[in-house]
């Protein structure tokens, strides 16, 4: 399998301060990779740098063969690349249908009508302004957005947060779908519960520093790793 995307050596932050302390992560085409942290190690920035809302100040970052350096974010979108972002981002005066249809692509696999099949639950709710959806289905329309243009790749940031359980589920079995409609996703978890259900591939990042990748068997033999960098500290 080749990388469809590919972060080498990648130093950001805002302003003078350093987050990322020299990322490396790579996604192969078809591969669900989780990349893992407590709050604050560099996950969202990370995903903001791929997505090219934030400029790296060092190393690289490739997307289907293309240097992303310098682009905008429109335009990494338009390369095939989708973001749900963390807090989601849906037009909250918009209907489920509206949000949708604005972000639909000529040429894309996904229709409204598709997505309506693939989200029964948004289907019941197409009239109704985001904003009045519950958490769950928020998160439903953000994935059933950035599924629109038919994205090459899908970056999720902590789909799960704030989640009953039983939504969580939901949502888990939502993404062993699309993942087995073969299509790659770098998603950013702090559950590990979620990330052992969903990714081949998981990466941990703690201060900025990629600090272990492994397969979902060795994970679950990472019990010290674990303690160490995944757990909250006292
Ligand atoms: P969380 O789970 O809390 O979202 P995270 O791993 O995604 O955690 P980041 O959001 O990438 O972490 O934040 C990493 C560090 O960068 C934190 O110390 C945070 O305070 C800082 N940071 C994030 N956004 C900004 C910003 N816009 N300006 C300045 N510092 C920021």
């Amino acid at each position: 399998m080749s990388a469809l995307l590919e972060l080498d050596a990648v130093e950001a932050g805002y302003g003078k301060s350093r987050v990322l302390h020299g990322v490396s992560l790579s996604v192969a085409d078809g591969e669900t990779v989780a990349l893992l942290g407590r709050n604050g190690a560099g996950k969202t920035t990370t995903m903001r740098c791929i997505a090219g809302l934030l400029a790296p100040a060092q190393g690289r970052i490739t997307f289907a063969g293309r240097d992303l350096r310098g682009m905008p974010p429109h335009a990494v979108a338009r390369l095939g690349l989708s973001l749900v972002p963390e807090h989601r981002g849906i037009f909250a005066a918009l209907s489920v249908e509206e949000n949708l249809r604005l972000a639909a692509r000529r040429g894309s696999p996904w229709t409204f009508d598709t997505a309506m099949t693939m989200f029964p639950a948004l289907a019941a709710r197409r009239r109704t302004p985001g904003g009045k959806l519950s958490g769950g289905e928020q998160q439903m329309l953000a994935i059933a957005r950035a599924l629109m243009p038919g994205p090459k790749l899908l970056l999720l940031d902590e789909p799960t947060e704030g989640l009953a359980p039983v939504i969580v589920e939901r949502l888990v079995g939502l993404l062993k779908e699309l993942k087995a409609n073969g299509l790659p996703m770098l998603l950013v978890e702090q559950s590990l519960e979620v990330c052992r259900a969903v990714a081949d591939r998981h990466a941990v990042i703690d201060e900025g520093r990629i600090v272990w990748t492994g397969d979902t068997e060795a994970l679950g033999n990472a019990t010290d790793m674990v303690r160490r960098h995944l757990t909250l500290e006292d």
